[in-house]
């Protein structure tokens, strides 16, 4: 015998918790089913454990962000970056806001957020079973038939909130593509996105962990250019991170080259720069006088041992071979991608349930009336900075009002 509930949410992570805990508990008996023995096991992964989970800018900014603007609007307005904030300090839960605009729990602990979830459902009626994969889904004229490796259900509704397919060990392994499938719905294609690049011969591997506020980042494939970005940039072990590469990961491919200027300045106003300084600063120290460039000690170090220019030897003792190699390494670091990051190591997908197959003022099917998506498995993916959390909790959210605003 099947058991019986009003809605069933698939999908314990941000956009699944948050529709549970937005739901008219007393009026729609609800369950949760997560596959995972622990709820949101990619929230208290995200921002280094921090989760970094919305951003303080102005929520017109936000649609941007994302890959497809006009969808996200909706939700993004109904439930905006400050109504979350407003909503966590009702629950005195208190947020920091960065000056970089990235919002974190005050405590810096992504578990007290997954925490707070959990417990609002509870507090809201809401049943959660952990641990437990949903297999298949149907509909009949009456309900849905969802399908656990032990157990049958039923529900009126059904909300899929089953992430992406990046970091599958956190439970996100794209089997919610497949569920989407079985009730008429399309998948467009599936990419990594939010990756990191790993290097051919990456020579920075003894630099890793600094990093460059304004960074640019020029792409070339075949030896044309295909993309310039600017942006924070993080040296790897492997290759490199952080937001420039991550927020335009989607546009790298494999062999592409990059041409890196650590200082966010072209090759000729490097070389400007250098050439000022023989002029002016004649007398001080190459490593001294680098220092206007706002880069870290260590990479001058690096790069004058790499050019065999003495860290002591005074700018006006540089060869213009010296200074013109300086001026290269600078602005034009050149990169070859062995390898955008693939599923294992993105922190999103792109691609996703087809979002014309989706009424974007509810989140509710145009294909199966009373099925409703949030979150990640829908073909929505946002930049680095806390817009892919807000995403998934402002779309569960409006798929719970919707449902709830109904019979
Ligand atoms: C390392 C990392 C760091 C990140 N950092 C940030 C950050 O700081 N800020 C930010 O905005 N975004 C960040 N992201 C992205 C963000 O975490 C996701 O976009 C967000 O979690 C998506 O929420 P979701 O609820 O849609 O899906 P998910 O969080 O992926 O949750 C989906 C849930 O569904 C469950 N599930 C899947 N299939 C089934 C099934 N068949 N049966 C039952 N349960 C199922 C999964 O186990 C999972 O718990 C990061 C991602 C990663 C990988």
């Amino acid at each position: 015998m099947s058991k019986k509930y009003d809605v069933i949410i698939i999908g314990a992570g941000p956009a699944g918790l948050f529709a549970g805990l937005s739901i008219n508990g007393k009026k729609f008996k609800t369950l949760i089913i997560e596959k995972k023995q622990t709820p949101g096991k990619k929230l208290l992964l995200s921002g280094g454990g921090q989760c970094n989970f919305t951003n303080s800018s102005e929520i017109r900014e936000f649609n941007v962000r994302y890959n497809n603007k006009n969808f996200v609007t909706p939700s993004l307005r109904s439930f905006s970056n400050n109504d979350l904030i407003d909503f966590l300090d009702k629950k005195c839960f208190k947020s920091l806001i960065r000056d970089d605009g990235k919002v974190f729990p005050e405590s810096a602990r992504a578990s007290d957020l997954a925490d707070l979830f959990v417990r609002l459902n509870i507090e809201n009626g809401v049943d959660i079973i952990s641990g437990t994969d949903v297999k298949s889904v149907s509909r009949d004229e009456e309900c849905f038939n969802i399908t656990t490796s032990g157990t049958s259900y039923n529900s009126r509704y059904l909300i899929i909130a089953t992430g992406g397919k990046s970091y599958p060990q956190t439970g996100s392994d794209g089997t919610g593509f497949k569920l989407a499938e079985m009730l008429g719905h399309s998948i467009t294609v599936l990419k990594p996105s939010l990756a990191p690049v790993f290097i051919k011969n990456h020579k920075l591997m003894e630099l890793s962990g600094i990093s460059f506020n304004n960074a640019k980042i020029d792409l070339y494939r075949n030896n044309t250019k295909t993309g310039s970005f600017t942006g924070e940039l993080l040296i790897t072990h492997k290759g490199f991170s952080g937001p420039a590469i991550l927020n335009n990961s989607r546009y790298m491919e494999n062999l592409d080259l990059l041409k890196i200027s650590f200082t966010g300045k072209n090759f000729e106003e490097t070389d400007q720069i250098l050439q000022a300084g023989r002029n002016n600063s004649g007398k001080q120290s190459v490593k001294k006088f680098l220092q206007i460039l706002n880069i870290p000690e260590r990479l001058i170090l690096f790069i004058l041992n790499t050019l065999e220019i003495s860290p002591g030897a005074q700018v006006s003792q540089l060869s213009r071979e010296q200074r013109i190699s300086l001026a290269r390494y600078l602005s034009e670091y050149p990169s070859i991608i062995n390898m955008v990051g693939d599923f294992s190591s993105a922190m999103a997908t792109s691609g996703g349930v087809l979002t014309s197959e989706i009424n974007k003022k509810t989140m509710e099917s145009r294909i199966c009336p009373g099925l409703y998506f949030a979150g990640e498995v829908l073909d929505i993916d946002g930049d680095t900075g806390g817009y892919n959390i807000q995403w998934a909790i402002s779309s569960g959210r409006l798929a719970a009002m919707s449902i709830s605003g109904t019979g």
